[in-house]
């Protein structure tokens, strides 16, 4: 078996940079870059993409004066607080107009101007979450005094913690202006009007407001992270946008397969957001490796010993890591945080504190931030050049025949995706969940949904948890009940996305 061919079952190391072959190529024998990469790159490099290409201080220059022209006049007092605005607003206004979605916006507002429902597609990290919203609230706020933007995320992690940032960048308390809604914990107040929520909360406000009223733009964000929760919205967004005409939709995306979207959405115009690309070099191991978790720390320690530059390491694991002991004084220091889903946002937030400094003999201090695949998209991080990718994730498995649901550590290989989704058997799955329905008496032998099955519907729970809390008054123990509940449904370190 040829090289090529046994990589793509093993590890991988990419790293964005367009720096000197380093110590791992040429010397490490842990690691090798597959030449049809560099071949391609090179070509890339030469023949397409440098002629379209400005230089970087025309493109700065062509930057500048389109954010000059689409910027509102600064005023010195926050509107929404009444209060000048705090020095931290400007440092991060600075920052916020550099990034690459400010050059569309007078583009983006006119569409949307145009256009009932919009796609967007940008790189990760070239402002879509943080800032397109902004930009929505102020064409609502313009337009209806009393509606406001939701704009969702298929994960909890990045609705608290996008929030939170974007409650900083408009200088106002978060839950105030800003705040978000994730099952079980509702950080938002009678004054907000930029919502980031779950798929699943908003679905679920569309049971109590099945129009929407509140809101004068939803937008879907992360549209290609696909859950149950993400599709279902996306037949309801569709069927209210007929009957809301003023209500604008924007699907926004990180991915460059957006066609569907359009599609499914009547042919709604695409935008794209061209990002600030780094060219990245992938590095792949030569076999696979026995001990990825092994292998995958000896990178990280590789690449702190060996690597010149500066440059934080972003590694992917599947649950939580180990810790580093010192490496000596000549070596600079390292700093792992680990990200995970069920982190507390205070500590989340670690991911986003500076790598240590420099030792005074110079030995550059790293971060390793150790995540589950919640960083693939969710979060940027800025400061990462490393990236160390063993392919092995867990994901929930539902095994319809046993009726058992677990998490798995498995590779995330294409071929053993395609293998799990031929046993899963989708029309299997589908019949089992009807069953179940069955079963619990939430729908009845005609697929109609009961009494009992529409007050289960309302319990932000699985059926199974939600026929006990109903049931548990019965018996008493409702108290009970709901602790174990909460506890089961809240503390639950998954990857998985449907939970919301
Ligand atoms: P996108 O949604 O296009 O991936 P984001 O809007 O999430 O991009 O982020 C844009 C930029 O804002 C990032 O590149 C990063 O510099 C900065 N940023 C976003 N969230 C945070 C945060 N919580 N802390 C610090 N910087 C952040
Ligand atoms: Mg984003």
């Amino acid at each position: 078996m040829s090289k090529r061919h046994r990589i793509d079952v093993g590890d991988s190391v990419s790293k964005r940079s367009s720096t000197k072959q380093n110590c791992f190529d040429l010397q490490s024998p842990y690691l090798f870059v597959r030449e049809e990469d560099r071949d391609k790159r090179h070509d890339k490099d030469n023949n397409i993409e440098k002629s379209r290409i400005p230089s970087s201080a025309s493109l700065a220059m062509a930057q500048h004066a389109a954010v000059a022209a689409t910027f509102p006049k600064t005023s010195t007092i926050n509107p929404f607080t009444g209060m000048p605005y705090t020095p931290r607003y400007h440092t991060l206004l600075s920052k916020r107009i550099n990034l690459p979605v400010w050059e569309y916006k007078e583009k983006f507002i006119d569409t949307m101007n145009k256009n009932q429902t919009l796609v967007l597609v940008g790189e990760t990290g070239s402002g879509k979450t943080t800032q397109i919203p902004q930009w929505c609230l102020e064409w609502v706020r313009a337009r209806y005094a009393k509606k406001g933007v939701a704009c969702t995320q298929p994960r909890r992690v990045a609705a608290m913690s996008v929030a939170a940032r974007v409650a900083e960048e408009m200088d106002v308390g978060l839950g105030q202006e800003v705040g978000y809604s994730i099952r079980f914990e509702d950080c938002t107040s009678s004054k907000t009007i930029l919502k980031y929520m779950t798929d699943g909360m908003l679905l679920r406000e569309a049971m109590s407001d099945p129009l929407l009223e509140n809101y004068g733009v939803v937008m879907l964000d992360e549209a290609h992270e696909r859950t149950l929760a993400t599709d279902i919205l996306m037949g309801l967004l569709k069927e209210v946008a007929k009957q809301r005409p003023d209500l604008k939709i924007i699907v926004m995306s990180a991915t460059l397969d957006a066609g569907k979207f359009q599609t499914y959405f009547d042919n709604a115009p695409l935008m794209t957001v061209p990002g600030r690309t780094h060219p990245v070099e992938i590095f792949y191991t030569p076999e696979p490796e026995r001990d990825y978790m092994e292998a995958a720390i000896r990178t990280v320690l590789q690449i702190h010993m060996c690597e010149e530059g500066e440059g934080d390491v972003l590694l992917f694991l599947t649950g939580q890591e180990r810790e580093v002991e010192s490496l000596g004084p000549d070596v600079g220091e390292l700093k792992c945080i680990p990200l995970y889903s069920t982190l507390p946002p205070n500590l989340q937030q670690r991911i986003f504190e500076p790598p240590p400094p420099k030792r005074t003999n110079g030995a550059i201090g790293r971060k390793v931030v150790v995540s589950t695949n919640i960083a693939e998209t969710s979060l940027t991080i800025d400061g990462v050049v490393f990236v160390i990718d063993p392919g092995f994730a867990k994901q929930k498995v539902y095994n319809p025949r046993i009726r058992v649901e677990s998490l798995l550590v498995t590779a995330i290989s294409k071929a053993s995706s395609q293998q799990r989704a031929g046993r899963a058997g989708p029309p299997e799955t589908l019949m089992r969940a009807l069953e179940l329905l069955n079963y619990l008496a939430a729908i009845d032998d005609d697929g109609e949904l009961t009494e009992l099955g529409s007050m289960m519907a309302e319990f932000p729970l699985d059926p199974q948890l939600a026929k006990m809390v109903i049931a548990s008054c019965d018996y008493n123990c409702s108290n009970e009940i709901l602790s174990v509940t909460a506890m089961l449904s809240g503390n639950n370190e998954s990857c998985d996305p449907s939970l919301w």
